[in-house]
């Protein structure tokens, strides 16, 4: 199976998110069916995110977006759970400071991203600045406008800087959404969750969904494809972006560092002291 190609933004198309079923789950019967899988993906993740590590030539930068309960938190837990931390590192972007406000809006996402060596995940990205930035007229079009472009050029400069970027939004649907929503009215540990704009930005629906569709489109590349996740199942969406990192992984050819030393001449040290200690 080839996830990448699946759920790609193809360059040049324009994206119709109502055309993409949020329902999708393949030829899986049910979570259980996927069980088998989502283990055998833990462990490769684990060993590739091992080898991206001890190469340190290349990173990895993960960019998340979705409408609100989308399942960002929840993919960033599956998909980091089985990485040693000491290799990433997971960026929340909040609305800017008074001080990242009064900087381009591209300069809190660049220290950001990652060093060689890193898989970051970025919990929403400089996307926000085409989203709820143009959803709430936050600057004018003219404005927001130029900024596809300079994405574009940005991810660029990054991925010659030997940086894989892949971009996943979390498709889900405005019934789904409801449906979080009152699981978290439901769950006393979910209360913290729970935003009074939530249900209002809920009237933002279609608006939020244009201005995803324009930014998939216009910012989908070669070297940083979008993938539109069907995502009102769970554990399919934590399946498919698991799946696609390892594709991206393997794609990236790691190669692990020669030794330093020479391992016949260290092997003859250890047999000596070895000896001393069995003397
Ligand atoms: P959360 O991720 O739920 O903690 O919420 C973070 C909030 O910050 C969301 O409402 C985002 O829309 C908002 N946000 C993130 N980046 C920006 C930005 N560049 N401009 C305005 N709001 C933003
Ligand atoms: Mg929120």
């Amino acid at each position: 199976m080839d996830y990448r190609k699946i759920f790609e933004v193809k360059p040049g198309k324009k994206v119709d998110l109502n055309k993409i079923d949020p329902d999708f789950t393949d030829d899986f019967a049910g979570k259980k069916d996927a069980a088998e899988l989502v283990e055998k993906n833990s462990a490769l993740l684990k060993q590739l995110q091992y080898e991206l590590y001890a190469e340190n030539r290349q990173s990895l930068l993960i960019i998340l977006q979705a409408m609100d309960a989308g399942g960002k938190d929840g993919t960033i837990n599956h998909v980091l759970a089985p990485m040693n931390p000491q290799g990433c590192r997971v960026q929340n972007f909040k609305v800017p400071s008074s001080e990242e406000a009064s900087h381009d809006f591209l300069w809190r996402v660049h220290r950001a991203a990652p060093k060689n060596g890193e898989v970051v995940i970025f919990n929403r990205s400089h996307y926000e600045d085409v989203l709820v930035v143009r959803v709430h007229d936050l600057v004018p079009k003219t404005v927001w406008r130029q900024r596809y472009d300079y994405i574009n050029d940005f991810e660029r400069m990054l991925a010659g800087h030997n940086t894989r970027i892949v971009k996943f939004f979390l498709h889900i649907s405005k019934e789904e959404q409801l449906k979080r929503f009152e699981e978290r009215l439901d769950q006393k540990d979910k209360h913290w969750k729970i935003s009074a704009a939530d249900y209002k930005e809920r009237q933002f629906w279609d608006d939020y969904q244009k201005a995803f569709e324009d930014a998939l489109t216009n910012c989908t590349t070669e070297f940083a494809p979008w993938y539109v996740i069907p995502a009102n199942q769970k554990w399919f969406r934590n399946l498919a972006v698991s799946q696609i990192l390892i594709e991206t992984l393997q794609d990236m050819k790691m190669k692990m560092p020669e030794p330093t030393v020479d391992i016949d001449e260290i092997r003859k040290l250890a047999a000596a002291e070895w000896k001393k200690i069995k003397k």
